[in-house]
């Protein structure tokens, strides 16, 4: 198919993935292509920020970035809409307002549901910093707290099983590392961490399976110095005033519970009939969905985005952009896909662990950096972000390493 001006192109969601994509097919297709952005939100959400709302006391609109100005800036059309059905035979999206679109291309950017409702008691007892909803009141509940046992984790969420993906239990457990760290540098501040003794619960074999030895035992003795208490193999199923409860009948005694609920897939691509068998969508190595070659997904939508991390939306952002480029321009490279768990957890003051590893993948990158220098670099990105309206670019992982350490190849399996 060549491009035209009547080419449209259909982006559902204004995460990272989808702001990514924007702004990759705008510089590549401007003269060529309609492209329409849809989300219900006004504003996007830099969910890494959370942590800061929640623990920090931050301010959430420092990390909301409005999607209208977005949109006018890479010459797009935004829709304030949520997709509700998707029919790939007619390609049309109907939205929430009664607008039925029609596509040549589109894209599933639309991110994950937070299953908050799976954890029984989690509305009354639970709290979490995923979002802007959870982060602010988790702040308001730590501004109550006045001591006691402090139980922090992550649920189990199920995969389906239409495209290979390594064993992962757990969506994302880098944040609540981050929080959890955070929450022991607060405690103490407070003079509260006596008086506090800090558990943090994995249903995997051990907190970040997603890492190899290297980066384990730097994040274990990092735990250690920090006097904070490991429980393994644990599944939540429900929070109350006094404690968590885990699958295999033990409790945990808690005043103060956070959790990462389970990840579902959005009810949109359940509805259109899109998903593999636990809602997220299947799709090969360019990000083209298994069974309809004009719908592209990525991000935690994605089924092959394990863990959820914001930085294999951008990479495979770049993919799904550059497929399609090629596709209508017949110029560019696609970029293979090559995921590796890239994160900066932030420890309170001037402390973060930077974390890069590929071993979970076959790769033999397994970086860990402690100190003052991740801090600024994790300052950076959101700064970057901040300031650049939704760009972040994972070419800045070698950029920020080289300024972190000098000259570094980061492939290089011997650092
Ligand atoms: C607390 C926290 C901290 C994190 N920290 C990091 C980090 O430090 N580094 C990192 O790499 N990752 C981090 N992550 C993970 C990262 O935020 C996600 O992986 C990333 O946001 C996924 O991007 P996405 O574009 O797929 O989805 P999202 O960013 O969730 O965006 C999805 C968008 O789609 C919209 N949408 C939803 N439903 C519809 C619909 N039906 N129609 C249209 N639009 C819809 C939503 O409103 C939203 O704007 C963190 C996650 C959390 C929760």
């Amino acid at each position: 198919m060549s491009a035209t001006p009547q080419t449209r192109i259909v982006i559902l969601g204004g995460g990272f993935a989808g702001l990514r994509l924007l702004y990759r097919l705008h510089s590549a297709l401007y003269q060529h292509a309609d492209i329409i952005l849809v989300d219900p939100r006004p504003t996007t959400l830099q969910k890494p920020g959370m942590p800061d709302v929640a623990m920090a006391g931050k301010s959430v609109e420092l990390f909301r970035h409005r999607l209208q100005p977005i949109a006018d800036r890479a010459d797009a059309s935004f829709i304030q809409a949520s997709a509700q059905y998707i029919d790939p035979g007619k390609q049309t999206v109907a939205l929430s307002n009664g607008l039925v679109i029609p596509y040549d291309y589109l894209f599933l950017t639309m991110g994950i549901v937070k299953d908050y409702d799976a954890i029984d008691g989690f509305r009354n007892f639970g709290y979490s910093m995923c979002d802007d909803v959870e982060a602010p009141r988790l702040q308001q509940a730590l501004r109550k707290f006045r001591g006691g046992p402090v139980v922090l984790g992550t649920a189990k969420t199920e995969w389906g099983h239409t495209v290979p993906i390594p064993h992962l239990d757990v969506a994302c457990e880098g944040p609540m590392g981050e929080v959890t760290f955070m929450m022991d540098h607060s405690l103490r501040r407070l003079g509260l961490r006596d008086k506090s003794p800090i558990t943090l619960f994995t249903p995997g074999k051990q907190f970040l399976e997603d890492v190899g030895n290297t980066v384990q035992h730097i994040l274990q003795e990092r735990m250690g110095l920090k006097n904070i208490h490991m429980l393994q193999n644990k599944i939540i199923t429900g929070v109350s005033g006094e404690a968590m409860t885990f699958a295999d009948g033990t409790t945990a005694p808690s005043a103060l519970s956070i959790l990462i609920p389970p990840y579902a897939g959005p009810p949109v691509i359940k509805y259109s009939g899109l998903g593999d068998d636990k809602g997220f969508v299947p799709t090969d190595h360019v990000m083209r969905h298994l069974s309809f070659p004009n719908i592209f997904a990525a991000g935690d939508v994605n089924a092959l985005t394990i863990p959820k991390l914001g930085h294999l939306a951008i990479i495979q952002a770049d993919i799904a952009a550059a497929t399609v480029i090629k596709d209508l321009t017949s110029t560019g490279d696609v970029p293979l896909y090559k995921p590796e768990v890239f994160c900066i957890m932030y420890e309170g003051g001037s402390e973060a662990t930077l974390i890069l590893s590929d071993t979970m993948y076959g790769g033999h990158t397994d970086i860990a950096l402690h100190g003052v220098s991740a801090h600024l670099m994790k300052w950076s990105f959101d700064s970057y972000y901040f300031y650049s309206h939704g760009h972040l670019p994972p070419d800045l992982v070698q950029a920020g390493l080289e300024s972190v350490l000098g000259h570094v190849n980061i492939k290089d399996p011997k650092l």
